[in-house]
């Protein structure tokens, strides 16, 4: 099983998807997490994504992007299924990770499309803070109280990202709009698209992508 995840910021695609990796035994690939453990490094490079990442808001370059993640692929042994997260943001990318795919004798099994208005985003990303262990992403007020610091999962040191301040947000949205949404349609004129609404609770969308999976 080879799967996207695609939707805007803050439409639990990341939740969905550690579930999915764990529900199924897939590996997940996470480019959001990628990078950002390239930003914080003391190179030109890393100063570079930190750049386009905490700063602009804006998308780190296919050929960057492109080469962290074929590492990640390669790393994954023959045989187990990968979910995708955050990858692809463009075109020009879906078109790479169909080819990356069929070269190592994968294929892309399901697209997830889980839609979100903006304002829920923007609500949403605003509250979300993210363990800086385990990654798992909290929502502030929600299922996690004001004024904790400690992951309730693994007790890792819960942060919000520097790029989901109100700041970046709106850029990162804009982004999302002008190269990610093509994505999107492209994968419904291939007819692989599954939409899930990614407005309810995180265990109602579980529940009907489980089913959907199975
Ligand atoms: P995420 O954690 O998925 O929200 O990603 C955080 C940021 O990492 C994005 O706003 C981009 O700057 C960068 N990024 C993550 N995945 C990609 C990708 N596939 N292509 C380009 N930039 C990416």
């Amino acid at each position: 099983m080879h799967i996207v995840m695609l939707g805007p910021q803050g439409s639990g695609k990341g939740t969905q998807a550690q579930r999915l990796a764990e529900r199924f035994r897939l590996v997940h690939i996470e480019t959001g997490s990628i990078l950002r453990a390239v930003s914080k490094q003391n190179t030109v490079l890393g100063k570079k994504v930190d750049r386009l990442m905490n700063v602009l808001g804006q998308l780190v370059p296919d050929a960057v992007v492109v080469k962290a993640l074929r590492s990640a692929v390669d790393r994954v042994p023959r045989g187990r299924g990968i979910v995708f997260d955050g990858y692809p943001r463009t075109l020009v990318q879906a078109k790479l990770l169909e080819r990356m795919l069929r070269a190592t004798g994968r294929s892309l099994t399901h697209a997830i499309y889980m839609p979100l208005s903006q304002s829920t985003t923007i609500h949403r990303l605003s509250r979300r803070r993210t363990c800086q262990e385990c990654r798992t992403p909290w929502i502030l007020g929600k299922n996690l109280r004001r004024g904790v610091v400690r992951c309730p999962k693994c007790g890792g040191r819960v942060v919000q990202r520097e790029d989901d301040k109100p700041a970046t947000i709106k850029k990162r949205l804009a982004e999302y709009n002008k190269k990610t949404a093509p994505v999107v349609k492209w994968y419904r004129q291939r007819g692989v698209l599954i939409e899930v609404n990614g407005e309810p609770t995180i265990d109602e969308v579980w529940r009907e992508l489980k089913a959907i999976i199975r």
